[in-house]
């Protein structure tokens, strides 16, 4: 769905129902939080960028209660350093990401009904399957593509994170509040 300036997205009825019940969402990092370009240099320093806009909706998410966490199969500190700025749960070296969202799911207390998931790559089909809301960045595979409830316009690491954080604070009713505070988060 087109975004602009001046006109908000608007939602399919069943992406609204699916995002009003989300309690926890879930992103992969590569590709998802990132453009899913490493950058390697010769001291063994791996560098990412990460989009403000997208720190600037988990940052909401949060202050409307809702969990985040951070699940990816690399290791290394970049996704650490950035997911602590959001007060989000860092996963790193995960090869079943299924298993390590069921897990946190669990300690929640949460029903997969209230869980989102986004990601880009195959690495992401498990926990995308088991999630309640099921999300991509319009850069994903398209056999991950073919598999979601929702694909966002953005690309990963361009603004794909925030479209998501939107959607669940829409579906929850939480926009108006937000942009009468209006204060940084
Ligand atoms: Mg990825």
């Amino acid at each position: 769905m087109p975004h602009s300036a001046t006109s908000a997205p608007t939602y399919p009825a069943d992406l609204l129902a699916r995002a009003a019940r989300i309690r926890l969402a879930c992103f992969d990092v590569d590709g998802t939080l990132t453009d899913g370009r490493l950058i390697l240099d010769d001291a063994g320093h791996e560098a990412k960028s990460f989009h403000v806009q997208d720190g600037q909706g988990l940052a909401l998410l949060r202050r409307a209660g809702i969990a985040i966490a951070f699940v990816t199969a690399r290791h290394g500190t970049v996704a650490e350093r950035r997911g602590a700025e959001l007060g989000a749960e860092v996963f790193v070296g995960i090869k079943d990401k299924r298993a390590c969202v069921a897990a946190l799911r669990a300690r929640l207390g949460l029903s997969c009904d209230a869980v989102a998931f986004m990601g880009d790559d195959v690495a992401d089909l498990t926990a995308l399957a088991d999630a309640g809301l099921a999300v991509a960045p319009a850069n994903a595979h398209h056999w991950i593509a073919a598999r979601v409830h929702w694909v966002t316009d953005a690309r990963g690491g361009e603004g794909a994170a925030r479209e998501l954080c939107d959607l669940v604070l829409t579906a929850q009713g939480h926009v108006d509040s937000l942009l009468a505070d209006g204060t940084a988060t």
